[in-house]
């Protein structure tokens, strides 16, 4: 078991392609890791620098107290699942699972002819140690098949089993979902999390999927051009995204953003759009920076119908009028699409409401939930 650290980590393609720009960040010992991002931010790159397969240009990446940067793939102690399981299509599901334990633990052919007895011992080793996993995994009817005979969520379940064998130090999985439908990928997903906390082996995985992101890490680190933007608990990224990118990125449907000013009417200070002013709760730092410019960030779940019971009760400060555009069912709620006087919000609305379409009605705001960003740098202020 090892944790796995990035330290100043930089991966540049050719002259100027950063792909990984000075990532620091700690992954702990048995932790499940998600690095997250929209395409092309460099989490490939970053998941692939640790398994060998990647150079990085600058940094050191550890693997426990071992710097790996010069130790060969293959004796880095990591097992990787991609997206497209890479099974070897002539094998049946038994061999394929077999195929590295064999290759790693019995050494050469003559060396099994003269130790016959010790070569005995590790076929019957694999041969259980197969079938357990194929048991945990429950592709055991399938081992005399050929991947080719399976469905992509079976096939994905040999990928999964034949990393797992190794009981490495570590699993890099990139993707590993995204070939499966909708159904499965739910159930997979719940499948893995069950699978890493029987196995407790330290996990990081990437995905382009903020819910997978949200719904399976243990942390989330969030990443966009190379950089490292967040890591934190699921719940921590979502309460409180460290910039207007983290904001936008997690979450569905994603936060509303709304240009707004900083204003002061004597001791109350308000965030001000213009055709509505939200009144910043008391000792909030962005409350001292009168006149500046910011974004106002509010989460669809935080605007709710002023005549239904919610955790807010209307008041002058938190209250807004707004014509409601379009109304989405979704059974459990209904999305709003609003407009107020400018300004285009999306609220997700307890289905008990009984606002209509190209009426006005009243919405309260949780105005302990209001996210400010400098404008300048895009930063939170909080
Ligand atoms: P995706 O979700 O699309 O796989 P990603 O976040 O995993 O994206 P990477 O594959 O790590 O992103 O790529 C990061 C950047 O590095 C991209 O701009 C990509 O075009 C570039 N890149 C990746 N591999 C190479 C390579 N071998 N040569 C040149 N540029 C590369």
């Amino acid at each position: 078991m090892a944790g796995v650290a990035f330290r100043n980590i930089s991966k540049v393609f050719g002259k100027d392609v950063k792909a990984v720009d000075n990532l620091n960040l700690e992954i702990r010992d048995k932790e499940f890791m998600v690095l997250v991002g929209p395409s092309g931010c460099g989490k490939t790159t970053a998941l692939r620098m640790i398994a060998g397969l990647e150079e990085s240009t600058e940094g050191d990446i550890m693997i426990g107290e071992v710097r790996v940067n010069d130790v060969p793939p293959k004796d880095r102690d990591i097992a990787m699942v991609f997206q497209n399981y890479a099974l070897y299509p002539h094998m049946n599901v038994y061999d394929n699972i077999a195929f590295g334990l064999r290759l790693r633990e019995l050494k050469g052919f003559f060396w099994q002819l003269t130790h016959m007895a010790e070569a005995r011992r590790i076929k019957l080793d694999i041969d259980s140690r197969v079938k357990e996993v194929a048991r945990m995994l429950q592709i055991e009817k399938y081992l005399h098949r050929r991947p080719k005979e399976l469905s992509g969520g079976q096939r994905q379940r040999v990928a999964l089993a034949r990393a797992i064998v190794r009981k490495p130090k570590v699993f890099l999985m990139d993707e590993p979902l995204s070939n499966l439908d909708a159904k499965l990928r739910v159930e997979t997903r719940a499948e893995l999390i069950r699978l890493h906390r029987s196995l407790g082996i330290t996990t990081i995985y990437v995905t382009h999927d903020q819910t997978e992101a949200m719904t399976m890490g243990q942390r989330i680190a969030i990443m966009r051009d190379g950089k490292l933007q967040q890591c934190d608990e699921p719940e921590t990224v979502y309460a409180y995204p460290a910039n207007k990118f983290v904001a936008s990125f997690i979450g569905s449907p994603p936060m509303n953003f709304v240009d707004a000013k900083i204003t002061n009417v004597g001791e109350q200070a308000y965030v001000d759009a213009g055709d509505f002013k939200l009144a910043l709760p008391a000792g909030h730092p962005a409350a001292g920076m009168s006149g500046k410019s910011v974004t106002l960030g509010i989460r669809p779940e935080e605007i709710f119908d002023a005549t239904l019971p919610s955790r807010v009760t209307p008041n002058e400060l938190n209250t807004i009028r707004a014509k409601v555009d379009v109304l989405e069912p979704l059974g459990d709620r209904y999305i709003a699409y609003l407009t107020i006087g400018g300004h285009k919000l999306v609220s997700s609305i307890d289905n008990e409401t009984k606002i209509k379409v190209d009426q006005e009605a009243n919405f309260t705001i949780n105005l302990e939930r209001i996210h400010i960003f400098d404008n300048d740098t895009e930063a939170a202020i909080r």
